[in-house]
């Protein structure tokens, strides 16, 4: 748990939180600025700051299962959806605090503005 960051205070329920998806090492909620009908982010209850920032490869893949099961429980595995990860200034990163967006319930444009 790293002091003052939001992401900890959710994962530790300091903040209240209606997980989507939760096991013992990821939980999912909804993005607070939502950008799409359907916007949640899923992390990684320990704190790792960026996807620079991951040692243990099987991290990934076992965050990727935890997407899946947010998708499923959103009900997106047919319409398709969205994960996408911001790492830092030029990536749009605003919390340090490695999340994966999944974005869904509408056409996502590509190139992202
Ligand atoms: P980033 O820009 O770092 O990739 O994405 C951070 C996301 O976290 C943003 O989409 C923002 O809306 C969301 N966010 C920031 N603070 C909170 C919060 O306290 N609660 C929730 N649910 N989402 C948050
Ligand atoms: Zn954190």
């Amino acid at each position: 748990m790293s002091e003052n960051c939001i992401f900890c205070k959710i994962a530790s329920k300091q903040i209240p939180v209606q997980p989507i998806f939760e096991n013992e090492e990821f939980i999912a909620f909804y993005d607070l600025n939502p950008q799409a009908p359907a916007h949640a982010l899923v992390i990684p209850k320990n704190h790792v700051e960026t996807i620079m920032d991951f040692e243990d490869e099987g991290l990934m893949g076992r965050a990727l299962k935890a997407v899946q099961e947010t998708a499923k429980v959103l009900n997106l595995t047919e319409e398709g959806f969205r994960t996408v990860i911001n790492c830092r200034e030029n990536g749009g990163q605003t919390v340090y605090h490695l999340h994966f967006h999944l974005l869904g319930g509408r056409f996502m444009q590509w190139p992202p503005g």
